[in-house]
């Protein structure tokens, strides 16, 4: 049978349907594997062994009993501990949540209860999801299963290491400006950023709410499906939330066709490939395309200028919106509070003196100033003209080809406390993939080859809105031609 942990979901659920295998069997192998490598890599803060295995019981009873089950019943899920799990500390990653109990469940949670999943631990992350390596976690970094001394990526870097490192089969982590599609790139698996509005953010602890979106990460693009499936849908609790079903269950319509019509458009942004990019990613990005061209597609370059101000645009609204967000966390109401102080206003300046890191203090100051008076019009408002520009251009080109493709990260994984020093040589990690959650759209990376120390590198197909299935199942064509290493 060979290792479970390091099967897909799909394959997975077919061996439990069929009962060759038990949930419990598949828990203890990701447990296991934790015990051996999750403290090294850091990729938990939170393991939850005890309750993984109850649910992992209750599945193996429920089959037995021919009794019906859940889409995910038994396959093991992490997710990135900025999501709301009710009795289960959630800490985003910071110190100033260090004691907080959630009292519900996320959407994301319940649908992945009901599905029955077995939710397997929360994980390290950036705080607040601020980051591109998962280096200010105030718990420590997580390190990447290929090569050690490298970053997984981030900010959900947790949730990557985990998947990579056979931890557990399937994750969630969040993407606001690249935190799933940059880490799934970086340690060589797939991760997908659906539409915005797709998957409730109900019970996702805000960071910049216009760009947020729960993400998953998976060995291959049709894990992706299965997962994206169950998570995705309409909750009136989140009001951004979009109405239409963007995934046609059963899977059946992928199943053992490659294809996509042979007359699909793949547009390459010309802006992909400019300064910055590695040699050895344009190298394998480039191979990758031309096999795709090779298979009879239609490929073609493509212009979209407002992409240059990708990173400008997205790090005025992000901090923007983290200043106004993060406001709540005032030692008051929940979190941490500094117990020494004068009056309220020094208990609100102590508490977030000593709860918040470097970074996310940072972010609050560069936030708080674009939207100050006499800098609104100049930074904030400017951003958000350039951003409706960005939009109606990507509507243009999609009215010419029916997906882009490029590079997800201009570079492969980098040494831990290479970047921390320069936030901005950070943020030009995610010059590639910031552009896909100021429009909205879907994206997913794949891997796309290995560099000569090898180190994975990924591959991003990005969709219109709402096509999220087909920005799958273009994943799933494109590893059918080979393209995974
Ligand atoms: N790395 C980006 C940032 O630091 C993206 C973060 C994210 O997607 N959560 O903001």
């Amino acid at each position: 049978m060979g290792e479970l942990n390091r099967k897909k979901a799909w394959e997975l659920l077919s061996l439990l349907d069929t009962k060759e295998i038990s949930a419990v069997e598949l828990t203890q192998s990701c447990l296991a594997e934790i015990d051996r490598s999750g403290k090294k890599l850091n990729s938990f803060i939170t393991v939850l062994s005890d309750s993984a295995l109850e649910k992992a019981r209750e599945v193996d009873v429920k089959r037995s009993k021919g009794l019906p089950v859940g889409r995910l019943a038994g396959v093991p899920v992490a997710v990135k501990d900025i999501l709301c799990t009710k009795g289960v500390r959630t800490t985003c990653g910071s110190r100033i949540l260090q004691n907080f109990f959630p009292p519900y469940d996320a959407t994301v949670i319940r649908k992945l209860k009901e599905a029955d999943a077995v939710v397997i631990g929360k994980t390290n992350m950036d705080e607040f999801a601020m980051g591109s390596s998962t280096e200010h976690s105030a718990f420590g970094p997580t390190l990447n299963p290929i090569d050690p001394a490298r970053v997984p990526g981030g900010s959900s870097g947790g949730s990557a290491a985990a998947v990579t490192a056979h931890q557990t089969i399937l994750a969630l982590g969040t993407d606001t400006g690249g935190s799933v599609r940059q880490p799934a790139s970086l340690c060589g698996i797939a991760g997908f950023r659906p539409t915005y509005g797709a998957v409730s953010r109900y019970g996702l602890v805000a960071f910049a709410s216009s760009l947020d979106q729960i993400s998953p990460f998976a060995k291959d693009a049709r894990d992706l499906w299965l997962i994206s499936d169950v998570i995705s849908g309409h909750d009136r609790r989140d009001s951004t939330s979009i109405p239409e079903r963007l995934f046609d269950y059963p899977y059946s319509g992928f199943k053992g066709k490659a294809g996509l019509p042979k007359t699909t458009r793949f547009g390459i942004p010309k802006e992909f490939w400019g300064e910055g990019l590695a040699p050895e990613v344009r190298e394998a990005v480039r191979g990758t395309i031309d096999k795709v061209s090779k298979a009879g597609y239609e490929v073609e370059e493509v212009s979209l200028p407002a992409l240059s101000a990708g990173i400008a645009v997205y790090y005025i609204i992000c901090t923007a919106e983290a200043s106004s967000n993060l406001a709540r966390y005032d030692g008051v109401k929940y979190g941490v509070r500094v117990n020494d102080y004068a009056d309220l206003f020094e208990m609100y300046a102590k508490t977030r003196a000593a709860g918040f890191g470097a970074e996310v203090k940072r972010r609050i100051i560069l936030g708080t100033y674009v939207l100050s008076a006499g800098y609104y019009d100049a930074y904030y408002l400017k951003a958000q003209k350039v951003r409706a520009v960005m939009k109606k251009e990507f509507a243009e080109v999609f009215k010419k080809v029916d997906f882009l493709l490029g590079p997800t990260t201009p570079s492969a994984a980098f040494k831990l406390g290479e970047k921390t020093d320069d936030p901005l040589e950070m943020y030009l990690n995610d010059i590639y993939t910031v552009p896909v959650n100021l429009v909205g759209v879907p994206a997913v990376s794949i891997p796309c080859g290995k560099n000569r120390e090898g180190l994975p590198m990924g591959l991003q197909i990005i969709g219109p809105q709402k096509k999220d299935e087909i920005v799958l199942k273009a994943a799933i064509m494109l590893e059918s031609l080979g393209i995974k290493l």
